[in-house]
């Protein structure tokens, strides 16, 4: 089986599919509970992280196997200034499949190329999270009982939350999904997502600054953390970390079918006065995250592994003659990596580094 990137690398119907298993597991969860029996997961976790690192061993636990790993870029050889190419080909001798987090956009893509067991992102730097996507979905399926003809707001810090970017991209492949872009005008959703996702698949959006503006039309209210670790200015988050809190006026005239999402951690964005609506569905998206996580783990190890390559049959790339000049991308600390960017718009000459997505200049 492949690695899991970003959520474009599952098909609806592998979505679907998830969504099903998932389901069963938690009807039956007697049934899986030694599906994985003597396979080993590992966790690389370069980066802070309660839910994704504990849902990943959780899951893993559920299914009769076993889990190593680290919990911090110190507790590494990272920390000696090992590849990330080298750790995936060690941790390929012991473990079945892994779960990588990381800082740098790209890192599991460089991981994958050299391991030899599945790779799943557990989020990169303010890139992509696909498994939060899942766990987003399969919430949303279970609250709504559909993924089409919704009105879906996303709220917070769309440049750097990277589920924001993965969750974009899943619900645009659904039937009349709208969505409504709330966020400071520094914090807008990244032009590759504009370009590349919105603008590509023609899903409706608008973009604003304003909570209220379309509350009423709502069917779910996804709200994010502004990202603090990424703001290359302090002050600039300091301005802007209070930009939205929700609390139970705010969403006095929202739908009562209205759906209020929020991947964790909270800081304030969300009073916990609102926990108790029963609007209120974060912590249900926390159990539905174990659960896809399951699902995900047992469809990955069903088939041996195929390694991804870095260039699609189809698609024109320019190798090594422009630099990423991103400096969150992997390419900007691994130096023996080809900068590789793929020609997305001939026409205007725009590409996009494989890595991080960032336009090639
Ligand atoms: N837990 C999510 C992530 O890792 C959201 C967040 O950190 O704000 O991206």
């Amino acid at each position: 089986m492949k690695s899991i990137l970003d959520i474009v690398s599952l098909s609806t119907a592998e979505i679907d599919q998830l969504m099903q298993t998932a389901m069963d597991i938690i009807a039956n969860p007697a049934k899986y509970s030694n599906a994985c029996r003597g396979k080993k997961l590992a966790t690389l976790f370069f980066e802070p992280s309660t839910r994704t690192r504990l849902s990943f061993e959780a899951a893993m636990l559920d299914l009769g196997g076993s889990v190593i790993g680290f919990s911090s870029a110190n507790s590494s050889s990272a920390a000696k200034g090992e590849s990330m190419a080298d750790t995936a080909k060690v941790i390929s001798c012991y473990a079945d499949i892994m779960a990588i987090r990381h800082f740098k956009e790209g890192a599991p893509l460089v991981a994958s190329l050299n391991s030899s067991v599945p790779v799943i992102n557990g989020g990169d730097g303010g890139h992509c999270h696909p498994t939060q996507t899942l766990a987003d979905l399969l919430t949303i399926y279970r609250e709504h009982g559909r993924l089409d003809n919704l009105t879906v707001g996303i709220c917070g810090d769309l440049k750097y939350g990277r589920t924001v970017h993965s969750l974009i991209n899943a619900l645009a492949r659904y039937n009349n999904v709208k969505v409504v872009l709330i966020s400071p005008v520094e914090l807008a959703i990244p032009d590759y997502v504009k370009h590349e996702v919105l603008n590509k698949k023609g899903m409706q959006y608008v973009e604003t600054t304003s909570i209220e503006e379309y509350m009423d039309q709502l069917d779910v209210l996804y709200m994010t953390r502004i990202q603090q670790e990424r703001f290359p200015d302090p002050n600039e988050y300091l301005r802007l970390k209070d930009s939205y809190i929700l609390t139970p006026q705010k969403i006095a005239c929202a739908k009562s079918t209205m759906t209020i999402l929020h991947p964790l951690p909270r800081v304030n964005e969300i009073s916990v006065k609102v926990d108790d609506d029963p609007r209120a569905c974060y912590f249900k998206q926390v159990f539905n995250g174990k659960v896809m996580r399951m699902a995900l783990i047992l469809k990955l190890l069903e088939h041996p592994y195929e390694k991804p390559s870095l260039f699609e049959e189809g698609s024109e790339y320019v190798v090594n003659e422009i630099k990423c000049t991103n400096p969150n991308c992997i390419t900007s600390t691994e130096q023996e990596l080809d900068h590789v960017f793929k020609v997305v718009n001939k026409q205007h000459g725009v590409c996009r580094c494989v890595y991080c997505e960032k336009q090639g200049k």
